[in-house]
């Protein structure tokens, strides 16, 4: 079974550096998605070390979840896991039973059938255990939403053995090998536009 987790990494003195530097690999990933780049190399690290150092900085934040809801509208309707676009429902991207908000930022479209095979798992795990990395636009609300949570539990601080366990999403998530790009895609169906820099 594939499972993605990129460990040992580096040594992060805190969870919300951990947190700061996925997010930075995603901002990568974007990027050579975009380019359709087939792997990374020297500049895309360079993007992301860049990016890292202004988060770490506090010259850069992540944007806000508000910008992934926008950007909900005016994707396709299909379900967010496989792209089908029959007997959709909503799912809670963080389960319910995990302690996932009922929110619309925690809101995503699924069908019948990877609803009830998500059930309670996380979703990164999930997909690992069908061999699949998460899309772009859901990962990058999964990893806004762990920021949320980990700023609202007061957990932003804690050095990563110290998080509590039961956490409403894998830790380990949120440290996944991000690629190569090639394996990566935006969304489950092809977008059209995609959303500009200033959108993400
Ligand atoms: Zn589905």
């Amino acid at each position: 079974m594939l499972y993605f987790i990129d460990v040992p990494r580096r040594n992060f003195n805190s969870f919300r550096d951990s947190l700061l530097w996925q997010y930075a690999t995603l901002a990568m990933a974007d990027i050579a998605v975009s380019r359709e780049d087939v792997e990374y190399g020297r500049l895309h690290y360079a993007v992301r070390s860049s990016l890292y150092a202004k988060f770490i900085g506090g010259d850069m934040q992540p944007r806000p979840l508000a910008v992934e809801e926008k950007l909900k509208l005016r994707l396709p309707a299909c379900c967010a896991y496989c792209g089908g676009s029959k007997h959709l429902s909503i799912d809670h991207l963080i389960p319910l039973h995990r302690g996932g908000e009922d929110c619309g930022e925690n809101y995503v479209l699924a069908c019948r059938r990877c609803n009830s095979s998500k059930g309670c798992k996380d979703v990164v795990q999930w997909l690992a255990e069908r061999g699949e990395l998460p899309t772009i636009f859901l990962y990058r609300r999964y990893l806004k939403l762990c920021l949320e949570y980990a700023r609202q539990q007061g957990l932003l601080e804690l050095p990563l053995d110290q998080l509590p366990d039961n956490m409403p999403f894998a830790v380990e998530s949120t440290m996944i090998h991000y690629g190569p790009p090639n394996r990566i895609k935006h969304w489950v169906v092809p977008c059209g536009n995609e959303p500009s820099d200033s959108e993400k």
